[in-house]
């Protein structure tokens, strides 16, 4: 893949694209407006081209170093063996399959396979789902996992989460929920206020919207948020009546993201399993979260459609309320570098160290600390947990809760 040059985004077919449909039919939700920039069927950022590793746009940890898969993948067979975890009491026990939302590359499915083939042979043969739209990157998955996988492990791909089978799953999502079409809404203070009560915040939600603006691709304000669609949103409890909400404040939803997370719940709760999440976000809102991201650089969020990742930060708020109203329990989240430290990535990291020679052990160090410390991954990143009804925490989880940060993805 060739590095991205900066250039106008009025210079490609589907901005052109784009355009005649905003022109034709009025401004895009922003969601509509990233659904067709990483999923049009002809130019979206994921379906036609590898956008990963040093030669692509971004890195994800599973592309960093394969004690990352590695690490999840003892740690999902861990689940398997917990007493009782993927087989509700009024459920005939059952085999679990495997599942992972995203695989990008297939690196991650390959590394966990790697080392259930060597340690757990019974999950090395369960049959493994993947939840993948791009034609691209399914083929790329094929290819990888036809080589890692144990020969006539059954291998499906779904479009999405409404056809899992009728038992226990064993999820796995890195890097998934980021990548959904989000909404915005922007804040309107009414001005002069209408409100003599400082504590009320004055004026209104307004969906914030794409159109076009001297020709180029533009944000603006559509019509205001209904009432309804505040509830959805969670906005009277979140930051209705927040005093530090001003004119431009921007409030998010993922309605794809909550609908997946419900469903993946509710089959947990129904038929046993376990879901690990890893994606870069927050316990809650934080404002305008969406970033591009072309050649490992931030650029402008309407460069080149289809040419940069557009995604942004999961608010693993929204995430529970889903999980938990589909009758499931949603651990964490805790950050990444406390989650895989508390799991034993130093210690599985020195033994690999011990038997290696300088350089690799040197790479091995490097790609740790990139996992883990705090200026890197280790603290944007967090990671959380869907279970079935229980108590108890989980290994891993017995770590300090995630404080706010504004980490930028761009730093992978
Ligand atoms: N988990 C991988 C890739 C993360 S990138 C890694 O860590 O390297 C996001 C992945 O989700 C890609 O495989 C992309 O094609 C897929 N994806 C994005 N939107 C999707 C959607 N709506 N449904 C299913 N897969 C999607």
């Amino acid at each position: 893949m060739t590095a991205h040059q900066p250039h106008p985004a009025d210079a490609s077919d589907f901005f052109d694209k784009i355009a005649a449909q905003i022109t034709a039919t009025g401004p895009l939700t922003l969601a509509a407006f990233m659904q067709h920039v990483l999923a049009d069927p002809d130019h979206g950022y994921y379906i036609n081209q590898d956008p990963f590793g040093s030669a692509g746009d971004f890195t994800t940890a599973p592309e960093i170093s394969g004690l990352f898969g590695e690490m999840c993948g003892l740690y999902l067979a861990h689940m398997v063996e917990i007493a009782g975890l993927n087989s509700p009491a009024d459920t005939p026990r059952c085999s679990p399959a495997i599942l992972e939302l995203g695989p990008g590359r297939g690196s991650l499915m390959a590394d966990m396979q790697n080392v259930w083939q060597k340690i757990i042979p019974p999950l090395a043969t369960a049959p493994v789902h993947l939840v993948e739209t791009s034609p691209y990157l399914r083929h790329l998955q094929r290819d990888k996992l036809g080589a890692s996988m144990t020969k006539d492990t059954p291998l499906y791909w779904h479009d999405d989460v409404t056809n899992l089978p009728a038992a226990p799953i064993i999820a796995i999502a890195n890097e998934f929920f980021d990548a959904l079409p989000l909404n915005q809404a922007v804040w309107r203070s009414n001005e002069p206020k209408t409100s003599n009560d400082a504590s009320i915040a004055d004026g209104r939600w307004y969906h914030r919207l794409v159109g076009l603006a001297n020709g180029r691709l533009a944000f603006c304000d559509g019509p205001p948020l209904d009432p309804a669609t505040c509830a959805a949103w969670h906005l009277p409890a979140t930051m209705l009546n927040d005093a530090a909400l001003v004119d431009g404040s921007i409030a998010e939803n993922t309605a794809m993201a909550d609908a997946y997370m419900g469903q993946l719940a509710s089959h947990i709760a129904t038929y046993g399993g376990a879901c690990l999440i890893i994606d870069y976000g927050r316990d809650g809102q934080g404002g305008d979260s969406l970033q591009a991201v072309a050649d490992h650089q931030p650029v402008d969020v309407f460069y080149q459609p289809g040419k940069a990742d557009l995604s942004h930060w999961v608010d693993f708020s929204a995430l529970r309320r889903s999980a938990t109203a589909a009758g499931a329990r949603f651990v964490g989240p805790v950050t990444q570098g406390a989650f895989l430290q508390a799991i034993g990535i130093l210690q599985r990291a020195e033994a690999a160290a011990s038997l290696a020679d300088t350089k690799t052990r040197r790479g091995l160090y490097a790609a740790i600390d990139r996992l883990v410390s705090n200026q890197q991954m280790g603290s944007a990143f967090k990671v959380a947990l869907v279970l079935p009804p229980g108590t108890g925490t989980p290994p891993g989880f017995d770590t300090s809760p995630v404080t706010g940060s504004t980490e930028q993805k761009s730093g992978e």
